[in-house]
């Protein structure tokens, strides 16, 4: 009886070697979540796979549905779209592949997160057509909390539901142990009480301006990476929102890929 087969699209996220002639290729598909192939003798000289997978491309891609310890078997492969562009522009190469990591972090071999294989596509995309920012990369952070449903409460006020959807007055404070940008009273509080049992929640709070708020509420409106990749932001709002987006990351996942500081700094390089 003829083993069961799936064909699905698929993004590779990750290419490890399996033997001295075999590959472990990790992907995000688009019907099946994350899950791991082994494509058997991918480096011999007359192997079907040669040249058909690389990290950033969409393949189509035929396994075997039989698992066997976490890892499938690749039937066929082959590219759909290469991402040629990544591989020249290595200020391009270092974002997609933090997008990567990070998409490698927040879903499990196995795993299924509505809306994440579109996410990493369209910015995968994006960054082979234009040039990549450090906004690229925040804006891509907010999508990911978003799908995963810890996206920052940036209109209310997570300590007392006041609205805070109107333009936003002076300096304000972000706290991560409360989920998002406290009212001017709840964050007066949290500092007038800074010791004892809110000393952890006040080590995750950070003041933010008002154009790094803008900026982060404009990023989270919009699931299309062209607005992030338009953005122009001062190097002092990169610096707040650098950190109070890894802090927030690191809050939510634990642990941050470590391609994130690579990435930034090689986004924030000058060409010209
Ligand atoms: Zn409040």
């Amino acid at each position: 009886m003829p083993e069961p087969m799936e064909k699905t699209e698929a993004l590779v996220l990750r290419v490890a070697p399996f033997s001295r002639t075999s590959h472990v290729v990790t992907w995000l598909t688009r019907d099946h979540g994350s899950l791991s192939t082994v494509i058997k003798g991918a480096q011999r000289p007359r192997s079907t796979f040669l040249g058909q997978y690389d990290l950033f491309y969409t393949c189509e891609l035929v396994f075997y549905t039989r698992e066997r310890d976490g890892l499938h078997i690749a039937r066929e492969c082959a590219p759909l779209d290469p991402r040629a562009a990544l591989r020249r522009d290595w200020r391009a190469a270092a974002c997609a592949s933090y997008a990567c990591a990070l998409v490698g972090r927040v879903v499990p071999r196995g795993g299924h997160i509505s809306g994440l294989y579109s996410l990493l596509s369209s910015g995968l995309d994006a960054l082979t057509h234009g040039r990549p920012r450090q906004a690229f990369i925040f804006w891509f952070e907010i999508q990911i909390l978003s799908l995963l449903g810890v996206a920052p409460s940036l209109t209310v006020c997570p300590g007392c539901g006041a609205g805070l959807a109107g333009p936003a007055q002076g300096e304000t404070a972000f706290s991560c142990v409360r989920g998002g940008l406290l009212c001017p009273s709840c964050a007066g509080r949290r500092r007038s009480g800074r010791s004892g049992a809110n000393a952890s929640g006040a080590a995750h709070e950070a003041p933010l301006s008002r154009g790094a708020l803008t900026l982060l509420r404009q990023w989270q409106r919009f699931a299309s990476p062209d607005v992030a990749l338009r953005s122009r932001c001062s190097k002092q709002q990169m610096l707040e929102l650098s950190g109070i987006l890894g802090m927030f990351l690191s809050y939510h996942l634990d642990l941050l890929p470590p391609g994130r500081r690579i990435a930034l700094e090689m986004a924030s390089l000058r060409t010209e």
